[in-house]
């Protein structure tokens, strides 16, 4: 019965663009600001002791999911990270190098992303790349709004691909899943805070064959142990990208 649940409300997802998040009956984006006090950043005591050996990793949170890269685990003080916002590059093809020189061209400073999740084309298919904001838990570039609290408090993870004509392949869909997952779990991220860039202002990204609610459905099965819940819905969501034609 479970399982007829979540194949129906997969499939809906599968139908559903940004645009029509908000009829489903999963949780909506929590768009409501955190409370802008930066926190204070800590005051050495000098009269502390001092650890002994190699400083730990400011970020002490330990991933409980399988095969998570070091370079994913920042070695600073974790930013307070409210949201996670999926974008796609509406360019067909492109990795985490190609669209840090097209940043810096435009006056940025570097990657605007995070984290870029390849599509085959400038890196692998699914392969996640580490942006290099991330290693010093750097505010974002990528969802710039009047008080830019998506930039200041959002992790933002770019899809490779235009998905107002493509589909997130299987890998990809599997991918950012797992990083959401990921990153709901550390820093403590609910649901209803990984939401795409259209529901931090009006945009199509990450377009309209990218449905946001299955990610976050998917990387909420993720984030506490349902893994056989995912094959199926990854295998839905990017069935029409990943259809080949019969062979003879
Ligand atoms: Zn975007």
């Amino acid at each position: 019965m479970a399982k007829t649940l979540v194949s129906v409300l997969v499939l809906v997802a599968l139908l559903a663009g940004c645009q029509q998040q908000a009829a489903e009956s999963l949780p909506l984006p929590n768009l409501n600001g955190p409370v802008v006090s930066t926190p204070p950043a800590p005051t050495p005591d000098p009269s502390a002791p001092k650890p002994s050996g190699k400083n730990p990793p400011a970020n002490n949170a330990r991933p409980r999911i399988a095969g998570i890269p070091d370079e994913w685990l920042p070695r600073v003080r974790a930013n307070d990270w409210k949201w996670i916002v999926i974008h796609h590059s509406a360019t067909p093809a492109g990795s985490a190098a190609q669209f840090d020189r097209s940043h810096r061209q435009k006056g940025w400073d570097e990657l605007g992303y995070h984290f870029v999740i390849g599509n085959g084309t400038g890196s692998r298919d699914g392969q996640i790349e580490v942006g290099s904001r991330w290693p010093k838990q750097k505010y974002g570039a990528h969802a710039k709004t009047p008080d830019n609290r998506f930039n200041d408090f959002g992790i933002g993870v770019c899809l490779v691909g235009d998905f107002d004509i493509d589909r997130p392949t299987a890998a990809q869909v599997r991918a950012v899943a797992k990083l959401a997952a990921y990153l709901m779990q550390t820093y403590h991220i609910p649901p209803n805070r990984v939401i795409g860039h259209c529901d931090a202002k009006p945009t199509d990204c990450p377009g309209r064959h990218f449905s946001v609610a299955q990610i976050r459905q998917l990387a909420t099965h993720l984030a506490i142990g349902e893994d056989d819940q995912i094959e199926n819905a990854v295998l839905r969501m990017a069935k029409l990208q990943t259809q080949q034609p019969a062979s003879h």
